[in-house]
């Protein structure tokens, strides 16, 4: 039987460890969130990150603009974050409105204060290996596996998935750890042969249940970054849990896995950036 990863437990840590660390050096953080639109799911996302904020003596700043917004205007409020001595952190909500233009959203964020760690002076940074900031999913992947205990350095390690948000931060996170590592999507060939020669398997894909236990070998660490809405907006990972966990040696759930993680992860990021600012 495999191991289950409980993220929901590791993040209450994390998130303990922040307040102690804030409360300890008396910092005053702050952390903005921007919100443009009505998109249910967000206005759920960015409550989350409000009450992680409170969990952590963190002072969130919310801001919501209309639909309508122009990428003008929300360069405008960028531009005021950017200046505002309360504000360590800037999150753009996504998905954005399609008349934003998101690219120039991430770039106008003052690199010091990008804890989504989107825009490209921080994706260069990861790359190089000499980094502050990283994408918070891939982030809390890494710290979930230190955390038990388990070591990346010469394992086969299988991503499935190249986003710039988590397939590609998390292969770089994992080669930086030593690991052997391969990128899979949606061109590549013999799918089920590459993940099987994984010692670790991550899942990054958008698809409910798409890793079945064809997918995993005996033994394998499986990670599923997967967040799929199905029937009566249940949540369903990309990786068809009672299949692949006889297999696995360790596993995560969905939900209580990798979100989590990602969100004690925000919060990671808002006082290593505040952390920044100090220098
Ligand atoms: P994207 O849609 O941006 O990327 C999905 C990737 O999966 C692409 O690289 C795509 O390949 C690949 N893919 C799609 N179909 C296949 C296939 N049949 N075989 C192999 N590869 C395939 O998604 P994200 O990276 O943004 O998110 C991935 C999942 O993680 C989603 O479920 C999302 O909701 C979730 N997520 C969870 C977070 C968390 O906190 N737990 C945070 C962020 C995302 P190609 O590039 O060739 O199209």
């Amino acid at each position: 039987m495999a191991k289950i990863i409980d993220g929901n437990a590791l993040s209450k840590t994390i998130k303990a460890e922040i307040k102690a660390e804030i409360e300890r050096d008396s910092l005053k953080v702050g952390l903005a969130v921007v919100l443009v639109g009505d998109d249910p799911a967000s206005h759920v996302y960015v409550n989350y990150k409000k009450k992680d904020c409170a969990e952590c003596g963190i002072n969130s700043y919310e801001h919501i603009l209309p639909e309508s917004t122009s990428t003008d205007e929300l360069l405008a409020l960028i531009d005021k974050l950017n200046t505002d001595e309360n504000v360590n952190g800037i999150l753009i909500q996504q998905p954005l409105p399609r008349q934003i233009d998101v690219t120039t959203a991430n770039a106008r964020i003052n690199p010091k204060k990008d804890v989504d760690a989107f825009h490209a002076d921080n994706v260069g940074r990861v790359m190089l290996g000499e980094y502050h900031l990283a994408a918070c999913t891939p982030a809390g992947v890494m710290e979930m596996l230190k955390r038990e205990g388990l070591s990346v350095s010469g394992k086969e390690c299988v991503v499935v998935g190249r986003s710039n948000i988590v397939g590609k931060p998390m292969a770089m996170l994992l080669l930086h750890e030593h690991g052997t590592v391969t990128i899979c999507h949606s061109r590549t060939v013999n799918l089920k042969e590459v993940c099987r020669r994984a010692d670790i398997l991550i899942a990054a894909i958008g698809k409910p249940k798409f890793i079945t236990g064809d997918y995993v070998k005996k033994g394998a660490v499986v990670i599923d970054v997967g967040i799929n809405r199905g029937e009566g907006n249940k949540l369903y990972g990309d990786v068809d849990y009672e299949n692949a966990e006889p297999l696995a040696s360790y596993i995560t759930p969905v939900p209580g896995g990798v979100g989590p993680m990602t969100r004690a992860m925000l919060m990671k990021n808002t006082l290593t950036a505040k952390r920044l600012q100090s220098l």
